[in-house]
C-alpha cells in the first residue's frame, strides 16, 4: 500500500512526498480513508503509530476542497474562527501536532495555531490574532481564550481529541464537554469528530457516544 491511492488533496499528497513517508502506518491505513469518507472515528492507537498524520491528512484535504474554503478567508479579526480543532493533554503533544501540522499545510494557504497553558497569554493571543485555520489547544488554555471572546468555535467542523484518555485522567473532562458543545452551536450534528485514546475504558466509551453519532471504531 502506499499513500498515492488514499485520493489526498493534491498539496497534502505533495507534502506527504516531502516529509518522505513511503507507506501509511496501519492506524493510517485505515483512518484516513475513514476520515475522508466524513465519518467520526473512535481509534485505539498508541504514541509513534502515526495517528498524527491519521487525522492531520483528512481534516486537510477536506478543508482543501470544500467550497467555503476561499469564502471563509477573511482578514484581521479579533475573534478567530478556526475550521478544525485539535485538542491534546500537554504543552508537549500539542507542541508536536502544531509542528507536524506545519508540515502538513505547508503552501496550501492554510494557518495551524498552538495554545497551551503554562505560556505567555500575550504571545498566543498575537498568534491567533493573525489568523487561524487549524487551532491546536489544551483544554484549559482554549476554554479560557473562549470565555475572553478570542476564539469561536461556531464554524468548526472537524474536531479531534488526541490522547482522550489522559485529558480525561488530569481531570480536562469538563472543560472538554463545554469546548465540545460549543462546537455544537449552529447546527448540532454538523460536525465530523475523531477520537483517538491509548485504552478504552467506561468514560472514554461514554464521551464517544456522547460527542459522536455512528462511529467506526478501530483498535490497531
Ligand atoms: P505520531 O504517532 O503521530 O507521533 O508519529 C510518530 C513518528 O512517526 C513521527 O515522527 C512521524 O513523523 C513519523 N511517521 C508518521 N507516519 C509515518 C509514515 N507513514 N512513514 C514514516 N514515518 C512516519
Amino acid at each position: 500500500t502506499t499513500f498515492s491511492g488514499a485520493d489526498l488533496e493534491k498539496s497534502v499528497a505533495a507534502n506527504v512526498v516531502r516529509c518522505r513517508y513511503k507507506k501509511p502506518t496501519p492506524v493510517q491505513k485505515y483512518a484516513i480513508p475513514i476520515g475522508l469518507a466524513g465519518r467520526d472515528l473512535m481509534a485505539c492507537a498508541q504514541t509513534g503509530s502515526g495517528k498524527t498524520a491519521a487525522f492531520c491528512f483528512p481534516i486537510i484535504s477536506l478543508i482543501l476542497n470544500s467550497e467555503d474554503f476561499a469564502a471563509t478567508k477573511s482578514g484581521y479579526s479579533r475573534r478567530v474562527y478556526p475550521k478544525a480543532l485539535i485538542m491534546g493533554p500537554t504543552r508537549e503533544l500539542t507542541n508536536q501536532i502544531y509542528e507536524e501540522s506545519r508540515k502538513f499545510t505547508y503552501q496550501t494557504g492554510l494557518r495551524p495555531v498552538v495554545v497551551y497553558g503554562g505560556a505567555p497569554v500575550l504571545d498566543q493571543i498575537r498568534q491567533l490574532e493573525r489568523g487561524v485555520d487549524i487551532l491546536v489547544a489544551t483544554p484549559g488554555r482554549l476554554s479560557s481564550f473562549i470565555e475572553r471572546g478570542r476564539v469561536s468555535l461556531s464554524r468548526t467542523k472537524y474536531l479531534v481529541l488526541d490522547e482522550a484518555d489522559r485529558m480525561l485522567d488530569m481531570g480536562f473532562e469538563p472543560q472538554i464537554r463545554s469546548i465540545v458543545d460549543a462546537t455544537d452551536m449552529p447546527k448540532p450534528g454538523s460536525r465530523q469528530t475523531l477520537m483517538f485514546s491509548a485504552t478504552f475504558p467506561k468514560e472514554i466509551q461514554e464521551l464517544a457516544a456522547d460527542f459522536m453519532s455512528n462511529y467506526l471504531f478501530l483498535a490497531v
